[in-house]
C-alpha cells in the first residue's frame, strides 16, 4: 500500500513543483511503500539513524521520529537504536536526538511493555479477560483463536498475574495443554515445585490435577490453551496462590 504524502506539496508545490512531487509520490508514495521488501518500521528505523548521523535535529527529524512510533518502535527500541548508533554517529549528535526522542515518546512509558509483548507474538493479546477475572489475581486478556471442535484461547497475563488453583474436571477425556507463546511464566501442580515456562514449552494438565499458571512476576506471558474434549467438563475454580507462595518462585 503507498504511503500518502503530502507535505512536499504542501510546502513547496508552487515555489518548487517537481522536487513536491518527487517528494511526495516517489520518495513516500514509491520508496517508502515497497513494504514487500522492507516494513514501514524498519524503513523508519534506518531513516532516523541516518538523520541522527548528519545531527538533523530540525522538524524533519522530529517527523520522523514520530512516523517511527506510529510505525510500531517502542520506547525502549529507540532509547537501544539512538545508543547503538551513538558509537557510530557521534555522542553529542545521540544526545540531541534522546532530547527530541524523550519528547515523542513521552506519553508512553505504561503502553510499552504490553506493545513490546504483542509484538513478540503472532496471536492478539485480545479484549480484557473480564468474565474470567474473580479467579485471577492481576490483569488478564482473552483471545479466542477456536471454539468450534477444540477450543483454543490465547490467554495473556500482565507481568504478577495468575489464575487460582484450579481443577480441570471430566467424567472421560478432558483436561488442558498449554503452549506457551511469548514471554515468561510459571506453571506448578499442587505439592510440586513451579516449572519455569517460556515459548514453544508445552504443558499437559490432565482432570483432577490442582494447578495454575500464570506469568513471572517481571514478564508478560502467553500461552494457548487447548481445552481437551471430554465429558461434562467443568472448571473448578479454587483459592488464589497467595503472595507468599508466588514470592517463593524467585
Ligand atoms: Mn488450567
Amino acid at each position: 500500500m503507498a504511503v500518502k504524502q503530502t507535505a512536499g506539496w504542501e510546502a513547496l508545490g508552487q515555489f518548487a513543483p517537481k522536487f513536491a512531487e518527487l517528494n511526495d509520490d516517489v520518495l513516500f508514495g514509491q520508496v517508502w511503500s515497497r513494504e514487500n521488501l522492507l516494513s514501514l518500521r524498519d524503513r523508519s528505523l534506518v531513516t532516523v539513524v541516518a538523520l541522527m548521523a548528519q545531527g538533523l535535529v530540525d522538524s524533519s527529524f522530529q517527523y520522523h521520529l514520530t512516523t517511527a512510533k506510529q510505525n510500531g518502535i517502542t520506547r525502549q527500541e529507540i532509547a537501544e537504536i539512538l545508543t547503538h548508533a551513538a558509537f557510530y554517529a557521534g555522542w553529542p549528535k545521540a544526545w540531541a536526538a534522546f532530547r527530541m526522542a524523550k519528547e515523542v515518546w513521552a506519553e508512553d512509558e505504561g503502553e510499552d511493555a504490553k506493545a513490546q509483548h504483542q509484538r513478540d507474538m503472532v496471536f492478539p493479546i485480545g479484549a480484557p479477560n473480564d468474565g474470567f477475572a474473580q479467579y485471577f489475581v492481576g490483569q488478564s486478556y482473552l483471545h479466542p483463536l477456536s471454539t468450534s471442535q477444540v477450543g483454543v484461547y490465547n490467554v495473556t497475563f500482565e507481568p504478577g498475574c495468575r489464575n487460582n488453583w484450579h481443577i480441570h474436571q471430566a467424567t472421560s477425556g478432558g483436561g488442558q495443554i498449554l503452549i506457551c507463546v511469548a514471554g515468561r511464566g510459571y506453571y506448578q501442580e499442587e505439592g510440586s515445585p513451579a516449572r519455569e515456562l517460556h515459548p514453544g514449552d508445552v504443558v499437559n494438565i490432565p482432570v483432577g490435577v490442582k494447578h495454575w499458571h500464570g506469568a513471572a512476576p517481571d514478564s508478560w506471558f502467553s500461552h494457548l490453551a487447548v481445552e481437551v474434549p471430554g465429558v461434562d467438563c467443568s472448571n473448578q475454580w479454587l483459592e488464589p496462590v497467595s503472595q507468599a507462595d508466588y514470592d517463593k518462585l524467585i
